[in-house]
Parts: structure tokens; C-alpha cells; sequence
């Protein structure tokens, strides 16, 4: 099997000469991630521009207009005031925030404490030890304002599912605060040399174990899955043996692009660069070939730009100098793509939240505000763009199908709650239930952590009973997290909303 080494850029000898060593036009330097490395292979391959459709011009460089950013968060959080007095008047933000001229004072200061994000917190409501959203958001920043006080252990325990934000009705930028304070404690706090700190690396860097294992895929599958193996993982590491490793595809979604030639239609009128994330891409190609092929259909001309992981798990761990890094070549990409005309899709919601809400709170990079703008999940765009419901009018799938349908909390918290129970409701052959609001309880790594896994469990009892009850034993989602779960709680298979269109379309 050839494999196709420019199949993402991380790991490559030297697009990480670009990222250390020189700036990109716009990029700045000033915080570049100086976290040490973790086993990280080096193929010695640079991106390539083709990779995406052969347009290959890079935009102007453009303006560089500053804009708000905290930068992670990652330096040294604060100078301290001297007043112990909550007056926000004694305070001076730039000492919390010296990175950037964001304050996250006025958010907490807009907290009125109705504690509705602690109620909407499914983390809290199985662990007692963890103090809530509340806490971690608005009250670390008051007292961390006040004294030059260390972050809460128990950040690390917020599973970044975002649910606090939705239901926060004075829109305290909560999962913001989330995001700074555990980049902070990590940075600052957390020993380096720690069990903990080794596996969360290893599991927030899951590019890296997927890159190694989609070189013999088969031998990769069997050996993350073989009982002594994970016995040991779990007492070496603390990853639960329970849990079943995906299944890496023989051939990732880059492979089969690259195989296929690229995109099959060309229209300058209708192009999407598609940011198919780590998962499409090493375990679920099908997600990434239904979108492709129904993009198509609709007469996209499809690009696939070099990119790295959307840092989605990374800023749940807390390494924020590595999903800066990572940050910065897909910006970098993207802004490419988007000045050839075209817009970006992810099939994952997390991977779409990412670049949308994540960078620009986050990093302070050239262009990360048109990233963000230009950005949608796969099926919004089509509802957006598209006359999906005349499309699908008159489609009739050949065997009748049912699903049990999981919104992601990810997915919420950008208003698609609902799409994929609304796009299909009406086709002839399908049955979609909603199993309802709760979370799938894994948070991307949260459940994969051997101290967390029962809790994730908990947390994802009652969309099992949904899914349970619901009729058919085919799930749904947008999340390959949430799948992963819902397949382990259900035994039932689970598909993407983009491979039941790519049925119903006949694209
Ligand atoms: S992000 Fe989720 S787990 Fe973390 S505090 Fe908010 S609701 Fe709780
Ligand atoms: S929901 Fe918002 S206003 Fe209410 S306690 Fe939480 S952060 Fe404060």
C-alpha cells in the first residue's frame, strides 16, 4: 500500500521547521509553543499545495488586523493587584491577561450567579468533588484577579462539553474561562513527569498514535485492542480497558482523495475546502467519501487543504502550546482556500466549534477571524446553501431505515440541535428519533480517562435508554466521539448524518 506521507502536515520534518523555526506571512511569533515533544514521527514531508485542487496562489497577506485574544492564556497569569477588594475599578486586566487585551473581567463581572450553567453541567451532577461551572469560570477569575491565586486542581475535571455556555443566560464567556484557567494550571501547576500529564499528552495528541498506527492498520487495530495490551495501558497509563479502540481504516480519507485525483468537478462559483480533522481521516473515511461524493452532487468543487488536528482535544487537556501550534498551519491552510473563493466544512461538530468559537477566544492569529466566519458544519451549509428539502422531496431509500438520533453538545452549542432530525424527517424509508438532550458523558477524552470512566458512563445512561427505546438499532450523530460512545453503551451501529444523504440523494 503506498502511503501518502503529505497526508497532514503534523508530524513532518518540515512544516515544523516552518512552525519553529520562521514566521508565516501574518503569523506572529510571540508565544510560539515551546512544549516538549512526545514521540512525535517525523517523515520528513512538507504540505503540499496540491493537496488541496491544484490551486496553489496563496492569498495577500493582507491586513493583520489585531483583534482580541488571550493567547492561551499560557504565560504567567499574573502580576496580582494589590487591593483584596472585589471594586473592578482596583483591578487592572492587563495583569491577568498580559498575552492580549482581552478581559475576562467584565465576564465575570456579568455573572449574576443564578447557577443555571451549574444545573446544565452533566459533570457535576455525577461527581461531587467537582464545584461546577460557576466556580471554575467566574469565581477562579475573581479570586485570581484579587491575589495572585493558583488555578483549582479540579479544572481538569471539566470535560469541555460547552453545555455551561448554552446555558448561561448573561453570556459569561464560561468555557473561555474554562480553556484559560486549565491551560494555565497545566502550564503552571501540573508536573510534567506525571502519569497523568503523559497520558493526557498522548490522548489530546491522538493525530500522532493514529498517523503511527495508519502505517499497519491492521496490526494497530488488533494490538489497541488485545487484552494484555490494555490491561497494561491501564496500569501503566490509566486508559480503561473497557473502552474499545477504533478501528484504523486500511485506507485514509487522504489516500483514497489522493487515488481518486482529487476533486471530480471544478466550479469557482462553489467551492468548500473541507477540514475532515483526525478522525475522517484515520478512522472513518466513509464520513469524509459520503461528503465528498454528496458535495459533489450538488456541484461543489471540493478542496482538501493541508491541515492538522482542530486542537479540539487539546484544549480539553489543557496543552494550549500545541493546539496553538497546530492553530497556526490550519489558519494558515485555510485562509488559503478561502481566498481562492472557497468556504469551510467539517463533517465533525467539535472540529467546526473549534475553529469557530475556540480560536478567535483563544489565539491571536493572522486571519483566525476569517477562519471563524467562514466556517460551518457539512450539513448546515448544504440546509444554508442548498434546497436540501425539494432535493429530498421525492427520495425513498430502497429498505426502510431507522435511527436513534444524538445531537453532540458541541453541535448545540452552534444551534444544530435539531438538523439532522429535520433534514430527514420527511423522507420516505426513514424514521429519525431525537433520544433527547443529555450528554453522551465522553467529552472526546474525558471517558477515555480510567478515573473518569465510570462517570462517563453515568452521564451517558440516559441516552443509552433513549437509544434503547427508540425504534431500530442504528445511531446517529455528528460527533466521533459521541458515536464511539453510543456504540459502546449500545452495541448499535452508528452513521453520520453525510452517509444517510449520500444514500438519499443517490450521490
Ligand atoms: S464545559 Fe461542560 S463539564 Fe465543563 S463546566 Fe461547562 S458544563 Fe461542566
Ligand atoms: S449561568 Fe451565567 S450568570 Fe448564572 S451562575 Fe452561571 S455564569 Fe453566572
Amino acid at each position: 500500500m503506498t502511503r501518502d506521507t503529505d497526508d497532514e502536515t503534523d508530524g513532518t520534518g518540515a512544516q515544523s521547521d516552518e512552525s519553529e523555526g520562521r514566521a508565516s506571512p501574518g503569523v506572529p511569533t510571540a508565544g510560539r509553543d515551546e512544549q516538549p515533544s512526545i514521540s512525535v514521527p517525523d517523515d520528513g514531508e512538507a504540505p503540499e499545495a496540491d493537496a488541496t485542487t491544484g490551486h496553489g496562489e496563496s492569498p495577500a497577506a493582507g491586513d493583520s488586523a489585531e483583534r482580541p485574544a488571550t493567547d492561551g492564556g499560557v504565560e504567567s497569569a499574573t502580576g496580582g493587584s494589590e487591593s483584596t477588594e472585589l471594586d473592578p475599578d482596583a483591578y487592572d486586566p492587563v495583569d491577568v491577561f498580559p498575552g492580549g487585551d482581552l478581559d475576562l473581567r467584565d465576564g465575570a463581572d456579568s455573572c449574576y450567579k443564578c447557577t443555571s450553567c451549574d444545573t446544565a453541567c452533566p459533570v457535576a451532577e455525577v461527581d461531587d468533588e467537582f464545584p461546577g461551572p460557576k466556580f471554575q469560570g467566574p469565581e477562579q477569575w475573581r479570586l485570581k484577579r484579587k491575589d495572585d491565586h493558583d488555578i483549582d486542581e479540579s479544572i481538569t475535571s471539566c470535560s469541555n462539553c460547552m453545555r455551561c455556555d448554552d446555558a448561561c443566560p448573561s453570556s459569561v464567556p464560561l468555557s473561555q474561562m474554562h480553556n484559560e484557567a486549565r491551560g494555565q494550571f497545566v502550564e503552571s501547576q501540573m508536573e510534567k513527569l506525571s502519569v497523568e500529564y503523559v497520558r493526557n499528552r498522548i490522548l489530546a495528541n491522538y493525530h500522532t498514535s493514529a498517523r503511527l498506527a495508519s502505517v499497519f492498520p491492521r496490526t494497530a487495530s488488533f494490538a489497541m485492542n488485545f487484552g494484555p495490551v490494555r490491561w497494561v495501558m491501564e496500569k501503566a497509563m490509566g486508559i480503561p480497558k473497557e473502552r474499545d479502540f477504533p478501528e484504523f481504516a486500511t485506507e485514509t480519507f487522504r489516500e483514497w482523495w489522493k487515488a481518486r485525483g482529487g476533486a471530480q468537478v471544478e466550479n469557482p462559483d462553489k467551492r468548500v475546502a473541507y477540514f475532515h480533522g483526525c478522525y475522517s481521516n484515520y478512522n472513518t473515511p466513509e464520513v469524509g467519501k459520503a461528503m465528498v461524493r454528496v458535495y459533489e452532487h450538488f456541484g461543489y468543487e471540493v478542496m482538501v487543504p493541508p491541515q492538522k488536528c482542530s486542537g479540539t482535544p487539546m484544549f480539553a487537556n489543557g496543552m494550549l502550546k500545541d493546539a496553538r501550534r497546530h492553530a497556526e498551519t490550519n489558519v494558515e491552510s485555510l485562509i488559503e482556500a478561502i481566498g481562492e473563493g472557497a468556504d469551510v466544512i467539517a463533517s465533525c461538530t467539535s472540529c467546526s466549534m473549534s475553529l469557530r468559537q475556540e480560536y478567535p477566544e483563544l489565539f491571536d492569529i493572522h486571519g483566525i477571524e476569517d477562519v471563524s466566519e467562514h466556517t460551518y458544519e457539512a450539513l448546515e451549509y448544504l440546509r444554508i446553501n442548498e434546497d436540501l428539502q425539494g432535493e429530498l422531496a421525492d427520495a425513498r431509500l430502497a429498505d426502510e431505515q431507522s435511527f436513534a438520533y444524538h445531537a453532540p453538545c458541541h453541535a448545540r452549542n452552534q444551534g444544530l440541535s435539531r438538523q439532522a432530525v429535520e433534514t430527514f424527517r420527511d423522507v420516505d424509508g426513514v424514521t429519525m428519533e431525537d433520544v433527547g438532550d443529555s450528554c453522551s458523558g465522553i467529552s472526546g477524552t474525558y471517558g477515555w480517562k480510567e478515573e473518569k470512566y465510570e462517570k462517563s458512563m453515568e452521564i451517558g445512561e440516559e441516552m443509552f435508554e433513549h437509544m434503547e427505546d427508540a425504534e431500530g438499532d442504528v445511531g446517529m450523530t455528528e460527533c466521533p466521539t459521541c458515536a464511539m460512545q453510543m456504540e459502546h453503551g449500545t452495541g448499535y451501529e452508528i452513521k453520520h448524518p453525510l452517509q444517510l444523504l449520500e444514500e438519499t440523494v443517490g450521490a
